[in-house]
């Protein structure tokens, strides 16, 4: 039986906003899975970095705490600056660990979490579970380049971990195909969403009248900027749409090296296609908040150029949105096609011009997709999620763990 879980979340606390900066689904997962797995029986301990927000030790749940550790500058730092907090942050987790008890597991959530992990698990003799989130030869294939620090790292972290978890299929062969990882030790646990603040329930109208959108036709886009995203697909997508009544919300913040850059791109892309009357930035906004925008709008577009899952297509179909979402990675398990929403191939407007129109326009379609929608998201829960991690930490118990360099 496993019964405390030593999670490490260390770019990032899992209490921190998600929406802008470091924060964004990751935030999200680990504090739903955290608080599924108490209500599940395994308490958990999520270590993360005291920040200029977060800091101490915070009881979220009886079973659930978050450990923020002294480490580094209390700010978010450069990605290029990570790695340097893999030594203290060791050895502050290490100290920490030692004192505060016997944990059954290690799970490192992304690759900085399991650079550290892998070490402690040495050390500590306890298996090491791993989930990466998103993947650097994954991200590098969509264009998207990241150091090669980080690949060697994952590489290594694949090696040594007992188990891995993947939101899907895809991140599942991608982890055999690319990572040469162990297919034994790789383990499938989809994500879930929260159907009690992401719910159907509740009168549109108020909703948009609370935003200000009465009479538009409203296309939502939600999520972190920066270009791998695609909002700049979503801003493209209205001015080929021709339509006046269209009004696009961009729910979300800058984020990652490149988002202040995406940010003013995108300004500019408004200037030029002059659509300024018919899309809004509305920056980032407070979690649960953000169902209203969700039940607010007609449709929401998932854009992304890659996606190891797209929780903000899961919340929206929770909340009775459609979705038109790329075809890719995650969001073609997240996206039930034709029956939720509807998934076209990546990264060109013009491939999404006749669904969205088509939801637009067509109040009956819409409906139909917004059932489906509904239906599609129920089979997603946090509790799920926990219940299956749950037995795989306790599968654990019964392997002999990997023992690696
Ligand atoms: N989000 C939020 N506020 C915002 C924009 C996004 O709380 O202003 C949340 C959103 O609800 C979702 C998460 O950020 O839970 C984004 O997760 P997703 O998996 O879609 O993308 P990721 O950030 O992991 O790339």
């Amino acid at each position: 039986m496993v019964r405390r879980v030593a999670a490490f979340s260390v770019h990032t606390s899992p209490l921190a906003p998600p929406g802008s900066g470091d924060g964004g689904g990751m935030n999200v997962y680990v504090d739903s899975l955290a608080r599924a797995l108490g209500e599940a029986g395994v308490t958990v301990d999520v270590l993360a970095r005291a920040d200029d927000r977060n800091s101490g030790i915070v009881e979220v749940t009886d079973s659930y705490r978050v450990v923020h550790l002294d480490v580094g500058p209390r700010r978010s730092l450069h990605r290029g600056a990570w790695t340097s907090l893999i030594d203290p942050y060791t050895e502050a987790a290490r100290s920490f660990i030692r004192a505060n008890g016997d944990y059954d597991v290690l799970h490192a959530h992304y690759w900085l979490s399991g650079a550290i992990a892998h070490r402690l698990k040495h050390e500590l003799d306890r298996p090491l579970v791993s989930t990466f989130h998103t993947l650097a030869l994954v991200k590098s294939a969509a264009g998207f380049s990241d150091d090669d620090t980080r690949a060697q790292i994952e590489r290594d972290v694949v090696r040594c971990s007992d188990l891995m978890l993947a939101n899907t299929r895809d991140e599942a062969e991608q982890l055999i195909g690319l990572y040469e990882a162990d297919a034994t030790r790789v383990e499938i646990v989809p994500p879930g969403v929260d159907h009690v603040a992401f719910s159907p329930v509740g009168d549109r109208n108020i909703d948009r009248a609370a935003l200000g959108v009465e009479g538009h036709k409203v296309v939502l886009f939600a999520g972190r900027i920066q270009p791998l995203k695609g909002a700049d697909v979503a801003i493209r997508l209205v001015a080929a749409l021709k339509d006046p009544h269209v009004l696009l919300l961009l729910v979300g913040g800058p984020s990652g090296i490149d988002g202040e850059r995406e940010l003013r791109r995108l300004h500019a892309l408004v200037d030029e296609t002059g659509l300024a009357d018919q899309v809004r930035f509305v920056g980032p906004q407070e979690h649960n908040a953000l169902a209203r925008y969700y039940r607010a709008a007609d449709v929401c577009v998932v854009p992304s150029r890659t996606e190891s899952f797209g929780l903000v297509a899961l919340e929206a179909q929770s909340c009775g949105t459609p979705v038109v979402a790329s075809a890719v990675g995650g969001l073609r398990l997240a996206v039930d096609d034709h029956r939720s929403g509807v998934l076209v191939g990546c990264c060109d407007a013009n491939n999404f011009v006749e669904p969205v129109r088509r939801i637009l326009d067509d109040a009956a379609y819409r409906e139909e997709l917004a059932r489906g929608a509904v239906a599609h998201a129920a089979t997603f829960s946090w509790a799920i999620a926990a219940a299956r991690l749950r037995r795989h930490y306790s599968d654990l118990t019964a392997r002999e763990p990997v023992r690696c360099a």
